[in-house]
């Protein structure tokens, strides 16, 4: 996973954890998806594909989790046409809103161990590397499963040149000295 989308995922599991927080300090609302952070990102993309609920539970909807409860229960026993969005009416609410609160941190942390180790794992590769030396040919970043993670590539080998993309490498800080060679920190 590319760093980018890991953070952004985690700001919105965090956007949720203190959604919820609020709601179980009878602060905030549940708006369902039009205030989950979560949903923001993900509902529209089918389905909730790629959202880290869906992952933990292979449901869509947020199906087998704390907040279907909490939802099935608020609806039931609180819902009116005066009352759109729900908040904490009863004990019952209460109870069910920090089940769904600490179903967010646990998944937080799941989250956390499932995709910290492997945003370490890039590996260097040659893009073709049973094609001769004097032809042209890429350095890339690969990822455990030999999956290119970045693009461009970081080198380009051609006719004895090599060539330093700076888009890359501004992330990760190779260059390129005077006589093209490639410079490494001391
Ligand atoms: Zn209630």
């Amino acid at each position: 996973m590319e760093k980018e989308q890991y953070e952004k995922v985690l700001e919105a599991i965090d956007g949720s954890i203190e959604k919820w927080n609020s709601i179980v300090h009878a602060e905030g609302e549940d708006e369902g998806r039009h205030n989950c952070p979560l949903c923001k990102i993900f509902f529209d993309s089918d389905e909730c594909d790629e959202c880290p609920i869906r992952k933990d539970t292979d449901k869509k909807s947020c199906r087998d989790t704390p907040y279907d409860v909490f939802e099935k229960h608020w609806n039931d026993v609180h819902r009116s046409y005066t009352t759109i969005n729900r908040t904490i009416v009863c004990e019952t609410c209460s109870g069910l809103a920090r089940d769904e609160l600490e179903y967010l941190k646990g998944l937080r942390e799941k989250y956390i161990d499932e995709n910290k180790s492997s945003l370490d794992e890039y590996f260097w590769a040659i893009e073709s590397p049973e094609r001769p030396i004097s032809d042209h040919n890429n350095l890339v970043i690969v990822d455990k499963d030999k999956k290119i993670v970045n693009h461009p590539y970081v080198l380009s080998l051609f006719c004895n040149r090599i060539t330093a993309y700076e888009g890359t490498n501004r992330k990760i800080g190779l260059e390129l000295d005077d006589l093209d060679r490639i410079k490494l920190e001391n």
